[in-house]
């Protein structure tokens, strides 16, 4: 990115937005306008964070780091540089590009009998379900960029989205396209290629925080088909982390508030989905979050659980079950 870019990206994130968003409120203000308040990037007692709105910068008296808004990122989500950038991007607003796709891909989902057909065979029924999710297909081929063109996006940022190769295909081929925070998943419909696929950049947050922040009860899981099934079967309080490893950003997520976390990953033969719930269940635990490890039926995730003819009286008896 250049140094004009960098300039640019700052001039539309104003320190004091960015902070703010992530609930830093000031506890008084000094002269010239600054201000100082509890620090977000260390546990503070007494306020010793700075913040200089005109200038956009922040130091800490406390923890003595200090910089502008690409380092407070850097610092908050525990990332690098470049991911940091990439979170700020996000959070900018969901760029429009993706938008666009997003929307494509939805208009392209019921012309597809085998788009529909995979998404029943995955449980995935409710029409209710499909418009809360924003699920949609991607057909391949090159679909996409001819739309996106004809909407006069110029192909470099196509490619550089990532939605089109460089040899100038649709990225996604016959893939089921859920919409992330500033990302597309793409689920393959077809064995030969790989299954999971997101388009450069972070994963992003837990899937839905927002809506499911306020639940005292959290229900996590690994995949969006898990996600799809339990919110189909009325569990509306669950979310999901694209993986059984949390990136930073959806561990604090996590932590932000007092609530009871049911980790319900996969059962896999190697142990490792339990594994990961046993040790995210110890992190969580040392940050005073109520942890609780779901044990399904041997070999299966939640999407299999319910696809396989589960109810919803089942699954809450196995939440109730679930160990501390
Ligand atoms: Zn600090």
């Amino acid at each position: 990115m250049s140094r004009q870019a960098l300039d640019e990206l700052k001039r539309q994130i104003p320190l004091l937005d960015y902070l703010q968003a992530h609930d830093w409120q000031p506890a008084r203000q000094l002269s010239r306008g600054r201000l100082m308040g509890l620090c977000l990037l260390h546990s503070d007692h007494k306020p010793s964070f700075l913040v200089d709105p005109s200038k956009s910068l922040f130091y800490c008296y406390g923890c003595g780091r200090g910089g502008d808004v690409i380092r407070f990122a850097e610092l908050y989500h525990q990332v690098k540089f470049p991911q940091a950038l990439a979170l700020l991007q996000q959070w900018r607003g969901w760029p429009p590009l993706l938008h666009e796709a997003a929307g494509f891909y939805r208009i392209q989902l019921h012309r597809y009998g085998d788009a529909v057909a995979y998404l029943h065979q995955r449980g995935v029924r409710s029409p209710e379900l499909i418009e809360h999710m924003r699920i949609g297909y991607a057909p391949g081929g090159g679909c996409l960029r001819r739309w996106l063109t004809l909407l006069g996006y110029p192909l470099p940022a196509l490619l550089q989205a990532g939605l089109v190769t460089a040899i100038g295909y649709d990225a996604y081929m016959h893939r089921i396209v859920f919409p992330l925070e500033g990302n597309l998943y793409g689920r393959s419909l077809s064995a030969s290629a790989p299954p999971h696929r997101f388009l450069p950049g972070a994963k992003g947050g837990l899937y839905g925080w927002e809506q499911v922040r306020r639940f005292p009860d959290v229900i996590l899981v690994e995949g969006l088909f898990d996600y799809a099934v339990l919110w189909q079967a009325g569990f509306h309080n669950v979310t999901c982390a694209l993986g059984n490893h949390l990136n930073a950003y959806q561990f604090r997520q996590l932590c932000d508030g007092m609530r009871t976390v049911y980790l319900t990953f996969d059962v896999d033969a190697n142990g490792s989905g339990q594994q990961a719930s046993q040790s995210l269940a110890c992190r969580l635990r040392a940050r005073g979050i109520t942890a609780r490890c779901v044990v399904l039926p041997d070999g299966h995730d939640p999407n299999s659980f319910f696809v396989q003819g589960g109810e919803a009286r089942q699954f809450q008896a196995l939440l109730e079950a679930a160990q501390p």
